[in-house]
């Protein structure tokens, strides 16, 4: 086979985010701050924010991990500390915890979105109840259950950080997602719904939190004439030369979001009379569609084969997130499921991510789907 590579997701770029840059350049601008990671802000959080009556504050740092790093430093994430997490997710929205000392303990899914489980988190809950922070990831950018994850945090006084990591522009019940928690992260790595190479934001309704997260970025310097220094910072800020390919971006982010569902609803009418299904959603949310996933309903066939298959093909698959409670490195951690087999391990062992690249033809996806049609 030497027909061209077909991949899971990669960079998308328009013209727009060159334009942005050679400003960088010519005004030799070329540091992590000035006129791009300013506007990129601002954007971002005009897009953030629509339809709400207050502006959410948004910081551009160096990485979603970096982001997510701080929101935990926000929500107040100390040595010791609870925190019932996503099970199924990248391993970026946990590991920032460890960075603080948190003790993380992953919460089961549930089928109708793939994401953390309210059932599971309430029971969680009730056995820890000193929990003061609940991380939760939308998962390949579908919106998790907000109304019944924001009712336990409040009735159990957690805070909700939400890692939007992957599901930038997805929207519950007409809000983004991303906008829910206190303390929020999305990541413009290489292969998310638009990119700058790498960075991230983040999000929060708080400016007082913005600007501490701010002072923590930039080595968490002192307002004094000498280098003053009374907290450990990091250096976390976005250079506004990767800013300007993210303003050019995000011109182009409903476009990416249009695209990658037309490209879910190929796949589902493709995969119609065979044991496929496709990754869920509430019909009242709106995902971005970042990646299609699908599960295989047949035991017979796996999807390691199928993976194995599509790449002698020149097509990239992927399997789903490994969940974490699965992880070597957490294997001492608590996992809490309310079901027999925990939903996480089914998913993982008859899921598979898709070729949803948006520059990918209807062609191509076409040749994909009768690839994995070949397979039952
Ligand atoms: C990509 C991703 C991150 C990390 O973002 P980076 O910008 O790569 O640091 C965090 N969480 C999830 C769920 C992700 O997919």
């Amino acid at each position: 086979m030497n027909n061209k590579r077909i991949s899971l997701s990669t960079p998308t770029m328009h013209g727009e985010e060159m334009t942005f840059v050679q400003e960088a350049f010519d005004k030799n601008w070329i540091a992590p701050l000035g006129f791009n990671v300013d506007n990129f802000e601002e954007e971002a959080s005009s897009y953030l924010s629509q339809g709400l009556t207050e502006k959410y504050h948004t910081l551009a740092l160096s990485s979603g991990t970096a982001s997510l790093h701080l929101a935990y430093k926000l929500a107040g994430v100390k040595r010791g500390d609870i925190v019932l997490c996503t099970d199924m997710t990248f391993a970026a929205t946990v590991n920032p915890i460890s960075y603080e000392g948190g003790v993380q303990v992953f919460i089961d899914s549930e089928t109708d979105t793939w994401n953390m489980s309210p059932e599971a988190l309430e029971t969680a809950f009730k056995k820890y109840p000193q929990a003061k922070v609940v991380a939760l990831a939308h998962l390949y950018g579908t919106p998790s259950k907000m109304d019944e994850i924001l009712f336990l945090c409040k009735k159990y006084g957690a805070t909700l950080v939400e890692d939007a990591a992957e599901s930038f522009s997805a929207t519950y019940k007409g809000r983004q997602t991303g906008t829910f928690g206190k303390y929020n992260a999305i990541s413009f790595n290489g292969n998310k719904i638009i990119t700058t190479s790498g960075g991230g934001m983040l999000i929060t309704p708080d400016k007082k939190a913005r600007d501490k997260a701010f002072f923590w970025s930039t080595q968490s310097r002192e307002n004094a004439l000498w280098y003053q220094h009374e907290e450990i910072g990091y250096n976390y800020r976005m250079s506004n030369v990767v800013a300007g390919i993210g303003r050019g971006q995000l011109i182009h982010l409903d476009e990416h979001r249009d695209k990658k569902e037309k490209i879910y609803q190929i796949y589902k009418d493709g995969f119609k009379n065979l044991p496929i299904k496709m990754n869920p959603y509430l019909d009242y949310t709106k995902p971005n569609f970042w990646l299609s996933c699908m599960t295989v309903e047949d035991k017979k066939v796996s999807p390691m084969k199928i993976l194995e298959k599509l790449n002698a093909d020149n097509i990239e698959t992927r399997p789903i997130w490994k969940p974490m409670h699965m992880q070597p490195v957490f294997k001492a951690h608590d996992f809490i499921s309310v079901t027999d087999k925990p939903v996480t391990e089914d998913i993982f062992a008859r899921g598979l991510c898709l070729p949803s690249d948006i520059k990918m033809t209807e062609d191509e996806q076409l040749f994909v789907i009768d690839k994995i049609k070949a397979c039952f």
